[in-house]
């Protein structure tokens, strides 16, 4: 079993490719709805907290399955030909089936994005462990990013699981070793938590969300305490890009965990690559 299990190994560029294609599709229910998922919760608490009726369609189950998905402007469900990852929409032409509303083009760039991170991943580690947790990895990074993006939320159902299946990605040591994974979550958190705490006593606002302090926690139990330093100046450089490039608005809202995911899957992809860079860079620097 394993043996014919392991003669797959010289496609495993190819199948992650696939795969990728798959998980970018669910990856695309999993951006839209759990945030919705989040507030529906959050207001049937509150209502319930303060003594109110929360309405039947607050109540209505919604979830990862439930509903089916359905065209957001007539309703028609999709049918299982059309959910077929880029494909359908090329089918398509990317108009609803029904009603011809053009469907967002962001449904097949996630399945395309997601397919080539996979196959990255593959190919950077092979027929491994750290390709299957790495794998993992990429996908949650994703969505994270993707929901920071759109809402300014990290939800913890994500960030909270990515912290402890870091930890056991490394119990043996697979990326890093697992003392180095701990010390990696446990100061991921409180560096970001001390910042934040410092810049709050010292203007009175509050800087950062509490979603980006569980992510670089996540990120320190992936790739190990001694990279969170270079992680958070990358992350910094990356968010001062991505800031120039949307032009943000000034006091608009911007959201830091995407840079940080971006920031520690590259660590995880060229790890030796950034540490090369650094130490020439402070060499060359004369530090
Ligand atoms: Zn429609």
């Amino acid at each position: 079993m394993l043996q014919a299990f392991n003669e797959l190994a010289p496609f495993v560029v190819p199948l992650s490719i696939l795969f990728g294609l798959l998980v970018g599709s669910f990856l695309n229910v999993v951006i839209y709805r759990v945030p919705v998922m989040m507030e529906r919760s959050w207001t049937v608490f509150a209502k319930e907290h303060l003594g109110m009726q929360a309405t039947e369609e607050e109540l209505r189950p919604f979830n990862l399955i439930k509903p089916d998905s359905r065209c957001p402007k007539c309703e028609s469900p999709v049918k299982p030909w059309q959910n077929i990852p880029v494909i359908s929409y090329l089918l398509l032409r990317g108009r609803c089936g029904t009603c011809k509303t053009p469907i967002s083009k962001r449904y097949p760039a996630i399945e395309l994005l997601t397919a080539l991170l996979f196959g990255i991943v593959a190919w950077r580690y092979g027929w491994s462990m750290v390709t299957l947790g790495g794998l993992l990895f990429t996908a949650m990074l994703v969505a994270l990013t993707f929901i920071d993006a759109d809402t300014q939320y990290l939800p913890d159902q994500l960030t909270l699981p990515l912290i402890w299946i870091g930890l056991l990605f490394n119990l043996n040591g697979a990326f890093v070793p697992l003392y180095s994974a701990v010390l990696g979550a446990f100061w991921g958190y409180m560096a970001l938590w001390l910042l934040c705490y410092i810049y709050k006593l010292l203007t009175g606002k509050i800087g950062m969300g509490g979603g980006d302090f569980k992510l670089l926690a996540a990120l320190g139990a992936w790739l190990g305490v001694g990279i969170l330093p270079v992680l958070v100046f990358m992350s910094a450089f990356i968010g001062i890009i991505m800031a120039v490039i949307m032009k943000v608005a000034k006091g608009q809202q911007f959201a830091f965990g995407p840079s940080l995911a971006i920031a520690g899957w590259i660590i995880f992809i060229a790890n030796d690559e950034v540490m090369a860079l650094v130490r020439w860079w402070l060499n060359s620097s004369g530090f």
